[in-house]
């Protein structure tokens, strides 16, 4: 990779942040900007001074997915900065990961084949880039219904051969959607519940 175009030195506003954490998808859709934010409101909520930063330009969501009453701080000092980065891993997403100095990223995917090549090109980027992939999500893995539980997908866990140190499913969950719809992340709606406590170990783990 090309030299970081801050060599050496920390881009000023970036100096006082302890922590910067990257949620990445090689594909849209997946639910990385749903991860993102309730990752960043989970380590809040664990009491740490919590930023989020929405570098999917093209495609940005915190807009609608926290309303102006639930924001989180601006920068300043803070203990983490949540980057909800643009998906894939092209020129902009490595340019990104070379000018920020990120201290470990998250990959977001769907449990399927299909996402099989897309997380290994994300595992690539950022281990060339020296980031510690530190955990992966595979969102939408199943949901519940008549008392059964389905699969939408092929269920395969796709990243057991990366050797990443923790994987996470995240069922479907229709109280997730409309958290993300009505700019109250799910993990402040419902602090108890389901969802909450994979973001917690989530949080634990970054
Ligand atoms: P991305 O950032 O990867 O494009 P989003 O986070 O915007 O994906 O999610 C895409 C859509 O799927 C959104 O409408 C979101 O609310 C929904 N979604 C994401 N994850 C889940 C889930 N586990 N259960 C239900 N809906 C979800």
């Amino acid at each position: 990779p090309a030299k970081p175009v801050f060599a050496g030195q920390l881009p000023k506003g970036l100096q006082t942040i302890s922590n910067i954490i990257a949620v990445s998808s090689c594909k849209g859709g997946v639910g990385k900007s749903t991860i993102a934010v309730n990752l960043a409101y989970t380590l809040a909520g664990m009491g740490a001074k919590v930023g989020i930063f929405d570098a999917d330009v093209y495609g940005p969501s915190l807009p609608t997915m926290v309303s102006p009453e639930n924001q989180l701080l601006e920068m300043g000092e803070l203990d983490y900065l949540v980057i909800d980065m643009p998906p894939g891993t092209g020129d902009i997403q490595l340019t990104l990961c070379q000018v920020v100095p990120l201290t470990a990223a998250v990959i977001v995917t769907t449990p399927q084949k299909l996402a099989f090549i897309d997380v290994a090109k994300g595992v690539r980027m950022f281990s060339k880039l020296k980031v510690p992939c530190v955990a992966v999500v595979e969102n939408m893995c199943h949901f519940d219904a008549d008392g059964k539980r389905y699969y939408p997908f092929d269920s395969v866990q796709v990243v057991q051969q990366f050797g990443i140190p923790h994987l996470f499913d995240l069922p479907i969950r229709p109280n997730l959607s409309a958290s993300g719809d009505s700019g109250m992340p799910e993990v402040v709606a419902d602090p108890q519940g389901e969802v909450a406590k994979t973001f917690q170990d989530l949080g634990v783990c970054v």
